[in-house]
């Protein structure tokens, strides 16, 4: 059991609440989404502002405290919430300030993509992000960030303006093109590593009406859909985003009740194009195999965005599995079908995310996101309200992975890991790594914010490899 220091001084320095072990909030405060982390801090302090920021890695810091960073608390491995230490929590930090005449919003660290997605709607603005609207702005965008937008208008820290951040000295600085252009780098990718964003300043850009949703076929459709998909995705324009999905067909509204319960393949569809040739773009899909569902319409965007909250609402069991992929060969669409076939609960899933279009286009080392050059970033999920599926849902995943990891490319979405070590992170960095731990030695050299997919300062330059 860690010493526990008097908060005392940190209380009084806050707008925003400090919550201890005895106190009756406890519980509810250190819970994050991912029901299988169970982690106990000694305290959670929920910031108001970025004052209460400088107070919080202060006093960490001063009193040799694990600190941990909460945005939106969604992270898989439970990076949001530590043991014994202090969680900086900033769900209380939340506004969002449109300015339409430039088409950017500054939003706050601790919002969520709903909370953006709301105010930015209002003037027919968005901006890319993931596609459950519960998820933290501050881990999606520190991380990468892909969803129903990404073909278009490329990842989520493509779109990054700006950050305002508490560094681990405690000192506030501005990262952009001409501030701090080294941490600016950092920060789009290396996640959590380098500071505590308090603010955002993303690029906007027109959308509104969306031409979107799923598409169903029988599961003993899948290897012919998936090898259409894969010829498909590659030449299609960036207008039409299309993720593949293993998935259940919850048993309610507003499915049809033959479908209830039944494994069942899908691409959802997000076409961003002229809404006069919507139903032409996705016509080559529709005439080639006839969906058994097919939701796919004119819909608004906050609407999409939170199309599955739901079905994934806090508080289930998550275990994860993740990599790159760049071709789908025919002997790994069947070791998919075998596993997606196998889907051990009516939540768990896999999904294939497109990055092949805007995001591609940014060079390998523009941002620290090092493989632009995959067609997709698979995610293995297996999900389960009851704890008692936990290592049924565990052991699908990690077999699943394990069939499919041969066929990858190395390296995963950093977001999508749980925790796997350092060669995962390194994998997934891979060229940039050695750059980000000469930032991580600048910004953070005693490690400070570790309670991330930690890029660990080293001793000296020596040990780094020439760039
Ligand atoms: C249901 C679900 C759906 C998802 N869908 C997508 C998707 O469509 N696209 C996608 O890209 N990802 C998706 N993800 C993954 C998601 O990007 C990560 O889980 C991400 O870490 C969530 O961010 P958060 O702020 O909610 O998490 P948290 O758990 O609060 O934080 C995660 C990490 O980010 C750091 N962090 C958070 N905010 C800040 C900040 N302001 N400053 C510094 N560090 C910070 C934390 O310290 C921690 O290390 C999904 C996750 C879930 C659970």
């Amino acid at each position: 059991m860690a010493t526990q220091p008097n908060f005392d001084s940190l209380k009084a320095a806050l707008r925003g609440e400090l919550i201890q072990r005895n106190d009756s909030g406890y519980d509810n405060a250190r819970k994050v989404y991912n029901a299988m982390i169970d982690k106990r801090p000694l305290a959670i302090v929920k910031c108001k502002d970025a004052a209460d920021v400088i107070a919080a890695v202060n006093f960490g810091r001063e009193n040799k405290l694990l600190i941990a960073v909460r945005g939106g608390g969604h992270n898989g491995g439970g990076l949001g919430v530590c043991n014994d230490g202090l969680v900086i929590d900033l769900s209380g930090i939340k506004y969002v300030h449109v300015n339409p005449e430039a088409k950017t919003a500054r939003v706050g660290g601790g919002c969520t993509w709903g909370d953006v997605d709301h105010a930015t709607h209002a003037f027919g603005l968005a901006t890319p992000s993931g596609i459950i609207s519960t998820t933290g702005v501050g881990g999606l965008t520190l991380g990468g960030g892909l969803g129903h937008l990404t073909r278009k208008y490329g990842l989520a820290i493509d779109n990054v303006l700006s950050v305002d951040m508490v560094l681990a000295d405690g000192s506030f600085v501005t990262a952009d093109e001409k501030n701090n252009k080294d941490l600016y780098w950092a920060i789009r990718g290396g996640g959590g590593n380098f500071g505590i964003v308090t603010s955002f300043v993303f690029q906007l850009h027109p959308v509104h009406t969306l031409y979107a949703g799923p598409m169903l076929w029988d599961i003993n459709d899948s290897e012919v859909i998936m090898k259409w998909y894969r010829e498909f995705i590659v030449k299609a324009p960036d207008d039409i985003n299309g993720f593949f999905a293993f998935l259940t067909v919850p048993p309610g509204d507003p499915f049809p009740k033959e479908l209830h319960n039944k494994k069942m393949c899908g691409i959802v569809w997000c076409y961003t194009g002229p809404p006069d040739k919507a139903e032409k773009a996705l016509e080559p899909i529709r005439s080639f195999r006839k969906p058994a569902l097919d939701f796919v319409g004119p819909i608004p965007h906050p609407a999409l965005q939170g199309m599955f909250d739901a079905v994934y609402p806090p508080g289930y069991q998550w275990y994860w599995r993740a990599d790159f992929v760049k071709e789908l060969s025919d002997e790994a669409i069947k070791k998919h079908i075998e596993y997606g076939k196998a889907m051990p609960t009516m939540h768990s899933t896999m999904h294939l995310y497109p990055i092949n279009g805007a995001p591609s286009r940014v060079a390998s080392t523009d941002t620290p996101w090092a493989h632009r050059d995959v067609t997709w970033a698979e995610v293995i999920v297996g999900v389960d309200p009851d704890p008692k599926n936990k290592d049924v849902v565990t052991k699908w995943t990690k077999d699943y992975y394990d069939a499919l990891h041969p066929y990858s490319t190395g390296g995963a979405y950093i977001n999508f890991l749980m925790d796997e070590g350092i060669d995962r992170v390194k994998a997934t960095y891979g060229k940039n790594y050695d750059r980000l731990v000469k930032i991580k030695n600048k910004y953070d050299p005693n490690n400070l914010f570790c309670v991330n997919q930690n890029i660990k300062p080293v001793a000296t330059e020596a040990d780094l490899q020439p760039a």
